[in-house]
């Protein structure tokens, strides 16, 4: 069972199924969107995705094409992102112990921060994957 929540703690959630397709992208969006050197999430089935508290504690920001990322009221965490009003993806970064998936591919590294010194052994992409 995987289980995830907010800095705060306001908001849990678990996953009745497997996380899978692990993605971190460097561009200059997901930096401001994650807060960090790029974006770490991994994709959801929507039917297996279930708020177990603080749903009512969620904002949203909802993009053009009805992408988007909802965050806690309270502490800022960006704890997933969403495709037409569903979750399909969980960042990693809120999620509680092992998601039992690791990140196979780092897209935009041609756009990463001056500051992000990249680690040598990963599979990484100038923008996304051919
Ligand atoms: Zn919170
Ligand atoms: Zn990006």
């Amino acid at each position: 069972m995987i289980t995830g929540g907010c800095f705060c703690g306001a908001v849990t959630y678990q996953v009745n199924g497997k996380l899978r397709d692990a993605k971190s992208c460097h561009c200059s969006q997901c930096r401001k969107a994650f807060n960090a050197q790029a974006s770490a999430a991994a994709m959801v089935d929507p039917g297996e995705f279930e708020w177990l508290s603080g749903e009512g504690n969620i904002t949203s920001y909802i993009g053009e094409h009805g992408f988007g990322l909802q965050f806690c009221k309270t502490c800022g965490s960006t704890v997933c992102t969403v495709y037409n009003d569903k979750v399909f993806q969980v960042t990693l970064g809120c999620v509680d112990g092992d998601p039992e998936v690791e990140i196979g591919m780092h897209l935009y590294v041609g756009s990463k921060a001056t500051w992000e010194v990249m680690p040598e052994s990963i599979v990484t992409f100038e923008e996304g994957p051919v």
